[in-house]
């Protein structure tokens, strides 16, 4: 499941593909591998080592720097552990239990209906470019937002589906 959208001003025009592919299972997983081999920095490392069932949002999201108007997309890296231990064991994932394969197979926020599991650590992300931190825009957030170089507001669309 994902979303492209197009976001453009007076001074560019730029078409991002957010959310997650049809590959999503195997691409998380992938992902937890390299946070277990500390590739994302000791604090992530400890958290999957150490906190039953954490997850971490890896679904492609937009950044903006308020200071210069850079627009990134990446994963958010942010991180969750679940309210419940023994409640998210039990919670289905294809043929077996989270407790089954020994941990959350895959995650994402909006899988999340039921509100099982409570952010831990939030991932500053710093622009490229000033080195300011970014903030995680939404479609709506950014509508709101202007562009600090040509002063105007964004202009955002919806592109396409994909999966
Ligand atoms: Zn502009
Ligand atoms: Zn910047």
């Amino acid at each position: 499941m994902g979303v492209g959208i197009n976001v453009s001003c007076k001074c560019r025009s730029k078409s991002y593909m957010l959310g997650i592919g049809m590959l999503f299972p195997d691409t998380y997983k992938k992902t937890v591998d390299k946070i277990k081999a500390g590739k994302y920095g000791d604090e992530g490392k400890n958290i999957m080592d150490t906190i039953k069932y954490a997850v971490v949002d890896i679904e492609s999201s937009l950044y903006l720097c308020k200071h210069c108007g850079n627009l990134i997309q990446t994963e958010p890296m942010d991180y969750y552990a679940p309210k419940d231990v023994s409640k998210v064991a039990k919670l289905d994932y294809g043929i077996k239990t989270v407790e089954g394969w020994g941990e959350v197979p895959y995650w994402a926020p909006y899988m999340d209906f039921d509100h099982n599991f409570s952010l831990i650590k939030k991932t500053t992300h710093v622009c490229p470019i000033c080195k300011h931190e970014m903030i995680r825009v939404d479609e709506e957030q950014l509508n709101k937002e202007k562009c600090p170089k040509c002063g105007e507001h964004y202009k955002v669309f919806q592109d396409m589906l994909w999966d």
